[in-house]
């Protein structure tokens, strides 16, 4: 009951907006579901602060909506900061919903993992500054270290929460420039197991570059084709026999190791090794084995990068992008590995 008291006060001291206060800028995506644009406040003069982004939804949009009110308050540090959504019903086209946010910044993960300076330029955006340390595997696994932590502190959030994200991949992880982090965004096609709202329209195809061999990732069906949210009241208990939140942890690996790689970036070399992981039965150390003896040169170099520090970078991967999701290690437990006990990028500032 007070949950509710306080959700319905927050919202009406938040600012609600209709269509006609936004200018729309530059597209920034486009998906089966929706369209994404740069958008500004038309009454309010053109600053940082005022950049706000805007999706134009379909009907799913509703459950988007849904998505972010449960994130800004519960766990609002994981995800882009959500300002508003509303069904925007003057036009011809029927439910569109329109969802606002603020604009984080211009770089997603994948952005930043497409340049050759990556992971350095992630380290410049992150601390304002270079290290003065010297170039090479030490620095670079630090960096890297610096920005698992973040991916895994905001999935952590979410899971607490009882969302899981099902579309982890660096498309959908956006730096914010004033908080200095990674965030996720895309909530699209999350499901909250708590509530029970889990649907994927029939369309949605989960994308098979980040997906884990899991097709279901839970026992219920997804219902066929329900205009809202529909409740399955899935308890906390299905939530620990199936855990679904394993289901991102996967993606995470994935992401992992294609940080740790550079050869593994573009679509063509990642779906390339999604074929060679599951002939080795989506085992992590088999697949070392048949590569290493023939490996490149840069993808020696990679795993000597996991294999620092007695290895636990390459530990920690494996414990993510196993078969098996209840093998597979939680965002929690993640966060406590011994990968994470030098404190990366934060200490290395400090010291300075
Ligand atoms: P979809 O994948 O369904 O098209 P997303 O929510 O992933 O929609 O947004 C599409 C793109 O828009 C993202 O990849 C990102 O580049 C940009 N974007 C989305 N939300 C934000 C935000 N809050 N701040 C800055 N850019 C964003
Ligand atoms: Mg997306």
């Amino acid at each position: 009951y007070d949950m509710f008291v306080l959700a319905f006060v927050e919202r009406l001291f938040r600012p609600t907006y209709r269509k006609d206060d936004f200018v729309l800028g530059k597209k920034l995506g486009e998906g089966a579901f929706g369209v994404v644009y740069k958008v500004s406040l038309a009454k309010k003069p053109a600053s940082k602060e005022s950049d706000l982004v805007l999706k134009k939804a379909t009907e799913y949009g509703a459950v988007e909506i849904w998505m972010n009110e449960r994130v800004r308050r519960a766990c609002s540090n994981s995800c882009a900061d959500f300002v508003y959504g509303f069904l925007e019903s003057s036009s011809k086209k029927k439910g569109e919903y329109w969802l606002i946010w603020r604009f984080e910044g211009e770089a997603t993960l994948a952005d930043l993992m497409l340049s050759k300076e990556f992971p350095y330029n992630v380290e410049t955006i992150i601390l304002g500054k270079i290290q003065d340390m010297p170039k090479g595997l030490g620095r670079e696994n630090r960096i890297i270290q610096t920005i698992m932590r973040q991916l895994l502190f905001a999935l952590d959030g979410l899971h607490s929460t009882g969302i899981v994200h099902r579309d982890i991949k660096p498309q959908n992880i956006i730096f914010s420039e004033g908080d200095r982090t990674f965030k996720i965004i895309d909530l699209g096609a999350a499901a909250d197991l708590r509530v029970g709202i889990n649907y994927i329209p029939k369309e949605f195809l989960l994308d098979p570059r980040y997906a884990a061999p899991e097709q279901y990732i839970m026992s219920t069906q997804t219902p066929s084709a329900p205009s809202a949210p529909v409740a399955t009241a899935l308890s906390p208990v299905l939530w620990q026999m199936n855990l679904p939140d394993r289901f991102d942890i996967y993606s995470t690996g994935l992401i992992f190791l294609q940080m740790a790689f550079p050869s593994l970036r573009t679509d063509s070399s990642l779906i390339q090794f999604n074929r060679q992981l599951k002939r080795c039965g989506y085992d992590l150390v088999a697949w070392r084995k048949t590569v290493e003896p023939r490996a490149s040169p840069e993808l020696r170099r990679g795993l000597e990068l996991l294999d620092l520090d007695g290895g636990i970078g390459w530990e920690l991967l494996t414990s993510m992008v196993r078969y098996k999701a209840r093998q597979r290690t939680s965002a929690k437990a993640a966060l406590a590995h011994p990968y994470f006990d030098r404190e990366g990028l934060l200490t290395l500032s400090f010291m300075q």
